[in-house]
């Protein structure tokens, strides 16, 4: 029989070797199950958010709420990474997530090669990767490194998070740090 790698056989200790290994250390894991995905989620980036239609990875390029559940009830487990950042201004913060998505799409993929074929990464802000964006899926600049975020999946982030234990409040000026949340499938 063909042997599965050796990150593979030897589970979440390999993984979290592999986190730290990039840089990682703020993390949890969460059971898919406890994962909240509700309507409301998409009603907010449908109403009220700048990047719907914008964004080749927000809604309406995202997949339906019901599909948005499947999505995350295809899997057996899911690492959550938390990054805090405080910014002067709204536009300072992108170039940070920016770098930090870009970054993260390189774990993805190595947890990928060590034979997690359905490693899927969240962003933890908006794909931001190219200085402008078509707001189309199909006409993506940069389609094998973009996307989603787990609010574009209908995902209540503050119910989520707050259930391992994470902070999470909503913000009322930029001189309160921003505390944001990656998503890593992994099965
Ligand atoms: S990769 Fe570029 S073009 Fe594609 S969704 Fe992200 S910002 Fe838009």
């Amino acid at each position: 029989m063909r042997k599965t790698t050796h990150a593979k056989e030897n589970g979440r200790k390999e993984l979290e070797k592999m986190f730290k290994k990039h840089g990682y250390d703020d993390f949890e894991w969460i059971n898919p199950k406890n994962i909240v995905v509700a309507q409301w989620a998409r009603m907010k980036c449908m109403f009220g958010c700048k990047n719907y239609g914008k964004c080749g990875t927000c809604p309406p390029n995202t997949p339906s709420v019901v599909e948005c559940r499947e999505f995350v009830e295809g899997y057996k487990a899911c690492a959550v990474f938390h990054f805090t950042k405080k910014v002067k201004r709204p536009e300072d913060r992108f170039a940070w997530t920016r770098r930090v998505n870009s970054k993260l799409l390189k774990l993805e993929r190595e947890v990928f090669l060590s034979g997690y074929y359905k490693a899927f990464l969240l962003f933890m802000d908006s794909c931001n990767l190219c200085a402008s964006c078509p707001g189309i899926r199909q006409l993506c600049k940069n389609p094998k490194m973009a996307r989603p975020t787990p609010e574009s999946m209908a995902m209540d982030v503050f119910a989520t998070v707050r259930k391992i234990g994470y902070p999470i409040d909503v913000l009322y000026n930029y001189s309160q740090e921003m505390n944001r949340y990656a998503f890593l499938f992994i099965e």
